[in-house]
């Protein structure tokens, strides 16, 4: 027997979210797991409340009879000297006559527009819903992060001047227009917490992604597949499509017991570096039951100790070079260890809370959840899994294969210096995981970390894809030496200047955006507000295109690819990946923007056409 205090069918009192208005409601069902109720209000909107947001009808008639002023019209009502957004001013003076019937029609339409639920269609009553199209003109959208509370006093105030007509006339005008939008905000504030009310019910997956149950079943083959393939096709020495498939190695060189141990020893120095009390702590994007995780930033500090680390190491004459004459046993080791890591995690999401499973990976279908991630932020103690995996062994790790491979190359060769190409490839790539890591914080809004849960796809992807795949390049050049010239170097330096100029840019602006719409920095801006109170903007860079960092990072990607010559297809694999990558990766933010922010999302595209490519895509 469920334990709820109002049954289905039920009258009730429900709280308008994010306001101290209650209007009548009738229950219409109860959600045992989340112990929300399903409400219906008079117009038919629908929301999800909890217990303690409901009143029965009695209590709240008691109190109204007491004091009439604190029903919600009426505290509504004594604003009415405000004239309705629309309705321009005909004249100084006004007959009584005129004035009583705006005013009745001005009580009309405040009461309104605090009254009505987000279902509110535009036309009726003349009220104005807000559905995520700009008030007037475009704005940097500081007003839309006034808070309720901020606004309250303000409002007050409004109420009392009006009240008693403590302002002078001429100011009427612009008071008016000031009210008229604190009226808009405040619906907008309203909507935005109601919103988040509705997103309290946890919910299945039910559009499956990736191909589904098929598509997730095969990429949990074809990922390690990809891998083993590349590294295979890149240790031959004629590496062309002409010569696929290439020759199998015996599967017991594929593993040998040091090389896993070695992998271990990384993962858990690493994971002790995450551990260290240095760097600050800060909090995530709010999650649906309305927490906020804490996040140590402590990357860079990760990074400085692991060179410090393998300074160490090279100085005691450690061959770094281990590395690479057991890349492939490496990567077996760590796809071995992902693959554990994957089957942990699922079966500890079995018994996580239903509000802690990811959006993305809730289906019910074993293949897709357990790919997907069931679990959205899975936690030993303060140790966050994926926000550990996200940005360290796997990022780090690269850098010091990319350091292995160059160290390779010159024993190899018998070289005194590395080539202009490796070291190309080595400082460009060297520079985007510091990047990273210097910018740690920003990774707290990616989709990986907000959506997308923790499973098979970011614990192979972060601890395998990423450190030998993205170093294909350097495992490359160290059997295939490629000259190039001083000015071919310079060129391509220049392009990876741009693209990552273009990179960092666009993320800095958006994550200073997100930080702080107001920062004066960002005054020279235009923004459209959303129905959620953030805003998009549509000037600078987001501008330009929908995602600019993504073209910066593409530019980038060639760039370390074009250090490699021109005589194989295979350094050129990351390239192409990636495009496939961050094409796919846009059409899923696209998608879930829209979900967000409906109209004023597709304004934005419809100011901004252009996806990633400027006049192409
Ligand atoms: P993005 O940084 O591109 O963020 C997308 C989000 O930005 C949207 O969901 C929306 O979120 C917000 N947004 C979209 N348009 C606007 C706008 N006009 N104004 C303000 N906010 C807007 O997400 P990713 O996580 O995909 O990428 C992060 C970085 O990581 C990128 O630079 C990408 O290139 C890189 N990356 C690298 C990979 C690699 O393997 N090397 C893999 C994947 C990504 P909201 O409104 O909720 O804030």
């Amino acid at each position: 027997m469920p334990n709820r205090r109002f049954a289905d069918g039920e009258v009730v009192m429900g709280r308008w979210p994010g306001s101290v208005l209650y209007y009548e409601v009738q229950v219409t069902s109860y959600d045992d797991v989340s112990h929300l109720y399903t409400v219906k209000y008079k117009d038919g909107t629908e929301l999800a409340l909890k217990e303690s947001d409901i009143r029965s009808q009695s209590a709240f008639k008691h109190r109204k009879s007491q004091s009439s002023s604190s029903s919600p019209s009426r505290r509504s009502s004594s604003r009415s000297r405000s004239r309705s957004p629309g309705r321009p001013a005909k004249g100084r003076r006004r007959s009584s006559s005129q004035s009583r019937e705006q005013k009745e029609d001005k009580k009309k339409t405040i009461s309104e527009t605090s009254l009505t639920p987000l279902a509110l269609k535009p036309s009726e009553n003349n009220t104005r819903r807000y559905n995520g199209e700009p008030d007037s003109t475009e704005r940097n959208d500081t007003s839309f992060v006034m808070s309720e509370q901020k606004l309250k006093p303000d409002l007050e105030i409004a109420r009392v001047l009006d009240q008693y007509s403590l302002r002078p006339r001429k100011e009427e005008k612009k008071k008016e227009e000031m009210y008229s939008e604190k009226k808009i905000f405040e619906t907008k504030v309203i909507e935005k917490a109601s919103l988040k009310t509705i997103e309290k019910a946890p919910s299945k997956t039910k559009e499956l992604e990736f191909g589904g149950r098929i598509g997730t079943f095969t990429l949990i083959f074809f990922m390690p597949a990809t891998v083993l393939y590349l590294l295979l096709m890149c240790k031959q020495d004629d590496p062309s499509l002409m010569n696929f498939p290439p020759p199998l190695p015996a599967l017991e060189s594929l593993w040998e017991a040091r090389v896993f141990g070695i992998f271990l020893l990384w993962f858990f120095l690493q994971a002790l570096f995450y551990l260290l009390p240095i760097g600050k702590v800060v909090e995530g994007l709010p999650l649906s039951d309305g927490r906020k995780l804490q996040y140590r930033i402590n990357g860079f500090y990760a990074f400085v100790l692991t060179a410090a680390a393998i300074g160490t190491l090279l100085y005691f004459q450690f061959e770094l070079h281990y590395l690479y004459d057991h890349f492939l046993q490496f990567a077996v080791s760590a796809a071995a260890f992902s693959m554990v890591l994957s089957i942990y995690l699922y079966i500890r999401s079995l018994k996580a809370p239903e509000e802690e499973l990811a959006p993305s990976g809730n289906s019910g279908y074993f293949v897709y959840d357990f790919f997907t991630g069931h679990e959205l932020n899975p936690r030993i103690g303060s140790f966050d899994l994926k926000y550990f995996c996200e940005l360290r062994p796997g990022l780090i790790g690269w850098v010091v294969i990319n350091l292995a491979m160059l160290l390779a190359e010159m024993k190899i060769h018998n070289q005194s210096m590395p080539s202009l190409s490796m070291i190309l490839v080595n400082s460009f790539q060297l520079l985007y995981v510091v990047d990273a890591l210097w910018n740690e914080e920003a990774v707290l809004t990616t989709m990986d970390i907000t959506h997308d849960g923790f499973g098979f796809m970011l614990a192979f992807g972060d601890l395998v894809w990423v450190p030998f795949v993205y170093s294909l390049q350097a495992f490359y050049l160290v059997g295939h030496p490629t000259a190039i010239s001083w000015p071919i170097a310079v060129a391509i330096t220049l392009l990876n200047g741009i693209g990552y100029y273009i990179f960092r840019s666009a993320n800095s602006q958006k994550n200073s955006f997100r930080r702080n719409p107001a920062d004066p920095k960002l005054a020279y801006l235009k923004s459209i507000p959303t129905a959620t109170g953030k805003g998009l903007l549509v000037t600078g860079w987001w501008g330009f295109v929908r995602h600019p960092n993504y073209l910066g990072d593409i530019i980038m990607a060639l760039a370390w690819s074009l250090p490699c010559g021109f005589n194989h297809i295979l350094p050129y694999f990351y390239v192409i990946y990636f495009i496939c990558l961050l094409v796919h990766r846009e059409a899923r933010d696209e998608h879930h923007c829209k979900q967000k922010y409906g109209l004023a999302w597709e304004r934005y595209c419809q100011r901004v056409p252009y996806r990633i490519f400027p006049y192409i895509y």
